[in-house]
């Protein structure tokens, strides 16, 4: 869902500005919240043209036990994207550029040249995050990088990673998945912009490294287009909150870990505690399996009959998909504790809702030293590190007292929507680069 939703907000926005737009899909889909989210998505936008490219079946000779599964579907678009070829040459009228993941460009630039398209590439982490991943060939080529014997990570231009933010199958490149992302990356110079959910004031320095050429000269330009205005579903009206309605303003904690980031039972059960005995009210969507299909598990077996009753009326926990864009505009939603998917964070900054950090995976350790660095949330380091990783009730509800209470946080937090809202606006920095976008279109 992190790469399916802004993809589907950038289609809106070229649309908007006089695009028209053909989906590509690819069927079938890993989760069935994509699934479920394309066709509503469809429904709602019939002016958005669609292909669903069918994937070809994996060799039977691959073990696909062991690999992710949404990294797994990375590689069987790959070995079907071949497909498109004689599909898109029929376009009429003929495409004018593709979006594409950087997961796919590689096996995407031998089409792209003999149909005369220019790829941009939509960037669906942080700033940080694309510079490591665009200096990953050469780390991936460094010994002392792969033993893990670097405390912190330099890449030119930007402020050096801490080695424990580095996602862990980087130092490992035998794996599909990071053997695949280091393929893509050497052929980024290929595309003709980087489109970023992003804007200038959340990221200046990276993004002046970026295209100042200092992480590396071949890059082409990052062009900051965000926050991503998110859209309607008509199927969504059922979600207004009656209870949220009746809350006051600021008041709620809303907990999320994104569409793919399943917590341990363990670590379930401490932020079950944790939010029973802090004096603030919230909204959790709890989610106990990576890939929404698999999971079978009930909200009382993991958390007990006894939590969901001691905590009527004080707190709503769910498991299901929510329209998380609406419940961080909701105004009496004031503390977001995030995973720090990227998605996630720029929603958050669109509504100045401070954001308690607490990355687990891939990009979100990264993306959460962005949080704090721009001011939007706070994050304690030593969270979600390791073997040892349980993070204890006590600690959690103190920093919740903190994310909820701390006004020097919620008045950087509001900094933070004004800056993302003069991006947008008319004639600000966002609003001006896809501008420049389209007009490379069709000039
Ligand atoms: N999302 C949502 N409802 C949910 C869970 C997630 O609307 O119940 C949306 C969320 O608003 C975001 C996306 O799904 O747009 C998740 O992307 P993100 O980058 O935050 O995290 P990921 O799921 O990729 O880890
Ligand atoms: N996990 C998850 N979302 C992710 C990555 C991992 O829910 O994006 C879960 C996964 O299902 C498993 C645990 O976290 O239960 C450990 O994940 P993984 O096998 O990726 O281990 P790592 O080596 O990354 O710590
Ligand atoms: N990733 C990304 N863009 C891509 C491909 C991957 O942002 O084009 C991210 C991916 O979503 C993940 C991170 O790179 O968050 C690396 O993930 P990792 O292998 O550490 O995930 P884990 O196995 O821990 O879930």
């Amino acid at each position: 869902m992190g790469h399916l939703m802004p993809f589907l907000r950038l289609a809106l926005m070229l649309q908007r500005h006089g695009c028209s737009v053909t989906l590509i899909t690819a069927q079938p889909t890993t989760s069935k919240a994509e699934s479920a989210h394309i066709s509503s998505f469809l429904s709602a936008f019939p002016q958005v043209d669609h292909f669903e490219l069918q994937l070809l079946p994996m060799p039977e000779e691959f073990d696909t036990s062991t690999v992710d599964p949404f990294f797994l579907q990375f590689d069987r678009i790959n070995r079907s994207i071949h497909q498109l070829l004689p599909i898109l040459k029929e376009f009429s009228p003929p495409l004018s550029a593709i979006f594409l993941d950087l997961t796919l460009v590689a096996n995407f630039v031998e089409i792209a040249d003999e149909l005369g398209l220019p790829i941009y590439i939509p960037n669906t982490s942080s700033a940080r995050f694309f510079a490591l991943l665009s200096y990953l060939p050469e780390l991936s080529s460094q010994p002392d990088f792969l033993r893990g014997a670097y405390s912190d990570v330099a890449i030119p231009g930007i402020l050096p990673l801490p080695f424990s933010s580095i996602p862990p199958p980087f130092k490992d490149t035998s794996t599909v998945f990071t053997s695949t992302l280091i393929r893509n990356s050497r052929t980024i110079s290929k595309a003709r912009g980087i489109l970023m959910n992003n804007f200038e004031w959340f990221e200046e320095s990276t993004l002046a490294a970026l295209n100042g050429g200092r992480v590396l000269e071949t890059l082409p330009p990052c062009i900051t287009v965000g926050p991503l205005e998110p859209y309607k579903l008509g199927n969504e009206s059922s979600e207004n909150w009656p209870w949220l309605d009746e809350q006051s303003s600021g008041s709620v904690i809303y907990v999320s870990f994104g569409s793919r980031t399943a917590m341990s039972t363990e670590q379930i059960r401490e932020l079950a505690k944790a939010l029973k005995n802090s004096k603030h009210k919230f909204l959790w969507t709890v989610k106990t399996s990576k890939v929404d299909k698999d999971d079978k598990e009930d909200l009382s077996n993991v958390l007990g009959d006894r939590f969901l009753e001691e905590t009527a009326g004080k707190g709503i926990t769910l498991k299901q998909w929510v329209d998380q864009e609406a419940i961080l505009a909701h105004p009496a939603v004031g503390g977001f504790i995030s995973h720090c998917g990227w998605n996630s964070v720029m929603e958050a900054a669109r509504e100045g809702v401070p954001i308690l950090a607490w990355p687990l995976h891939g990009d979100q350790r990264v993306n959460a030293e962005v949080v704090a660095d721009a001011g939007l949330g706070i994050w304690d380091r030593g969270w979600g590190i390791g073997d040892k990783s349980l993070v204890r009730a006590d600690e959690i509800e103190g920093k919740i007292e903190l994310l909820m209470t701390d006004t020097n946080l919620r008045a950087s937090a509001r900094r933070v929507k004004e800056e993302a809202a003069k991006a947008v606006c008319r004639g600000g920095s966002s609003d001006r680069m896809i501008r420049d976008v389209v007009k490379c279109l069709v000039g």
